[in-house]
């Protein structure tokens, strides 16, 4: 009797530029499944803020109803899905620069940020499904201890700071890795930690491809 098989929902956490979205985009490709860079949706809401001159935590909450009139939706591009907001995905660039660098730890330690996108990161399980992918496979910082509890994996990557500054240097992108990390994990609000139960990875000293090898193993065991 041939027994259907289950829908896989993976979890991979991690501090800024642990190598998280490019080894869940390699497994996604690997085996069938919906990847879902949560950092992204974190950077696109950032966007309408910035634009209405709302550059802190102070600003958000001395402003009327900031989230309010911002409609989500999800494009699925082969293994990708990319969070569109008002019906348009913002380019890699306008999201991933120096403006939203700065600011956007700070909207995601606003309670009202996460909760305004926590039912939508639930909800892409549904759509992965529906798109007839073997599972999902969503990376970010809260993933495994807040958005999926209940995943079948749970990863949670580490790399030392200088190695992680090197990757991002090496991609041509200055970024403050270390201060966004210590905002993410100082936070009350779904800090940056290590779940129990989550398998912890340091690919300080591994290529990106001994980490997919790793997770992949791992995968086709569940
Ligand atoms: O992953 P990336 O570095 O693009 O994430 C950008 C920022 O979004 C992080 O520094 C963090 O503040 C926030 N984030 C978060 N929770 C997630 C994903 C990202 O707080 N699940």
């Amino acid at each position: 009797m041939s027994e259907e098989k289950k829908f896989l929902v993976i979890a991979v956490d991690g501090g800024a530029a642990s190598g998280k979205s490019s080894t869940s985009r390699a497994l996604a490709k690997a085996h069938r499944l919906m990847h879902v860079d949560t950092g992204a949706h974190y950077r696109t809401v950032a966007l309408p803020l910035l634009r209405r001159g709302i550059v802190c935590a102070e600003d958000f909450f001395a402003s009327e109803k900031p989230l309010e009139d911002l409609d989500l939706g999800t494009v699925v591009r082969g293994n990708e899905a990319y969070m569109s907001l008002n019906g348009i995905v913002p380019d890699d660039d306008e999201i991933r620069n120096d403006k939203v660098n700065a600011v956007v730890s700070q909207f995601a330690s606003i309670p009202e940020v996460r909760r305004f996108l926590f039912e939508y990161q639930r909800r892409q399980k549904d759509v992965a499904r529906e798109r007839g992918f073997a599972g999902l496979i969503m990376d970010g910082r809260d993933i495994g201890s807040v958005i999926f509890p209940d995943a079948d994996l749970r990863i949670f990557l580490t790399a030392d700071p200088e190695a992680r500054a090197r990757r991002r240097a090496a991609e041509g992108i200055a970024d403050s890795v270390a201060e966004r990390d210590k905002l993410d994990a100082s936070r009350k609000t779904a800090p940056l930690a290590c779940p129990e139960g989550a398998v912890k990875i340091d690919s300080t000293h591994l290529t990106l491809e001994e980490v997919v090898a790793k997770i992949s193993a791992m995968i086709s065991a569940l």
